[in-house]
């Protein structure tokens, strides 16, 4: 105990003599100054309603696109076709779940970085509810997807993006549940998730130039980021961020479940005509719709092009599994239960081993160990390992596991876990 705190005190004063111990978002906070980009510029011009809403009717057309239903398979031909013709390599991501069959339509633009495998995903949701022709909800989000493959495609970002239309949003989010599900497990560097959902509408001035981040915590910067661009950019959109609370029954939340950062994206105005026949075209405010596009469209590209001098990956404990003394025992999706969040839960009966892998070009300075904000361990030589243990109230129960990364540069990355701890292994206890 003694050991620890003075250990924690002169890891304090070494941390404020080099003056970085600012609060983190979950990447880099050193910030290039702001600055607008040419290129960026284009690519907002190049979007356009007309072209909008010819692949917003593209879709809507086949009036309610129900999950399992013709309807949403034919949408689902619609869009493969249609990022196919634009240029890009498209995939069906077949998935069943909770009695549900159906698939994701996943387009990917490669990043031109050779040492980066981050992936930036664009997202919103094809299927509707029964009886609606989803104009807003969510065909507003997916024309958006192909309006931005369509000029995007033509210029080259740092990191890969993937644009994907997903299906089972409206009965549980099985169609993002599964994809997220599988990313992980095939270990997918996935730095950020836009999910447009609910886009093309406004009935006030004051709505016709904003655009509303939902970030669970651990996203909040990119809320942050994305209004650092929109205040950037904002002469030529006339558009805002304004950030609210995460809200959980959004395709962002399962990719938070398995330890990414995501945000849930709509316009801001009450939308009277929500899951119901009247969702129709007529009813969107088409210039809102194009300006949001717009503005996304620069947050997509500045988010691609970002800089990553330091990432930090959680390796271990993985998402998703029961540990009993650190072995691997039980695969737990419970995908079934997403709004009691044990999607991607993580269990550890007994001590469990706590691994990160950092990617950096630059010289490292420490990598620290939090459990729920607090200080728990540093280690300044790979592997970088801490075996999780300690006494943390409640005793039984769900707690942060976050990593930092500080490299001599002064840049700071962090990824974090929650973990459900069923242990009392006291520091130096056997278990
Ligand atoms: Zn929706």
């Amino acid at each position: 105990m003694n050991t620890r705190l003075y250990t924690l005190i002169v890891i304090t004063l070494l941390l404020s003599s080099a003056s970085i111990i600012t609060a983190s978002g979950d990447n880099t906070t050193s910030h290039q100054a702001s600055s607008i980009q040419e290129d960026i510029l284009e690519m907002i011009e190049q979007i356009n309603e007309t072209q909008l809403y010819s692949y917003h009717h593209g879709l809507v057309k086949f009036g309610p696109r129900y999950t399992g239903s013709i309807n949403c398979t034919l949408a689902a031909n619609y869009l493969y076709e249609s990022f196919e013709t634009i240029g890009l390599s498209v995939e069906f991501h077949d998935w069943h779940y909770a009695g549900f069959r159906s698939t994701n339509v996943v387009a990917t633009l490669p990043g031109n970085d050779p040492t980066s495998d981050a992936i930036i995903i664009i997202s919103g949701h094809y299927d509707t509810v029964q009886g609606a022709p989803g104009a807003d909800d969510d065909a507003s989000g997916v024309a958006a997807l192909l309006m931005l493959a369509q000029v995007m495609k033509n210029y080259s970002f740092n990191h890969t993006i993937r644009f994907i239309a997903f299906s089972g949003e409206e009965v549980g989010t099985f169609g993002s549940f599964s994809y997220a599900r599988d990313a992980y497990r095939r270990g997918d560097n996935i730095l950020a998730v836009l999910n447009l959902d609910m886009i093309g509408f406004a009935s006030t001035t004051d709505g016709g130039r904003i655009l509303r981040f939902f970030p669970p915590e651990r996203s909040q910067w990119m809320a942050e980021d994305a209004t650092r661009i929109a205040d950037d950019y904002y002469d030529h959109l006339d558009m805002t961020i304004e950030t609210l609370p995460s809200y959980i029954g959004a395709d962002n939340q399962p990719f938070v479940d398995y330890g990414y950062d995501g945000v849930w994206i709509a316009h801001r105005d009450g939308y009277p005509y929500g899951h119901s026949p009247e969702d129709t075209a007529e009813h969107l405010n088409w210039t809102y719709y194009t300006k949001a596009t717009k503005l996304m469209c620069a947050v997509l590209a500045e988010f691609a092009l970002q800089p990553l001098p330091v990432q930090v990956i959680i390796t271990a404990p993985l998402e998703g599994k029961g540990y009993v003394f650190n072995k691997p025992v039980m695969k737990l999706d419970l995908g079934k239960f997403w709004y009691a969040r044990w999607r991607g839960a993580t269990v550890l009966l007994g001590r469990a081993v706590a691994s990160a892998d950092i990617r950096t070009t630059e010289p490292l300075r420490y990598v620290i160990f939090c459990i729920d904000g607090n200080f728990m361990f540093w280690d300044s030589e790979p592997p970088y390992e801490w075996k999780i243990q300690g006494l943390h109230w409640p005793l039984f129960g769900r707690h942060t596991l976050k990593v930092y990364a500080y490299t001599e540069n002064g840049h700071i990355a962090s990824d974090q876990m929650d973990l459900r701890i069923f242990t009392l292994s006291y520091q130096y206890g056997l278990w």
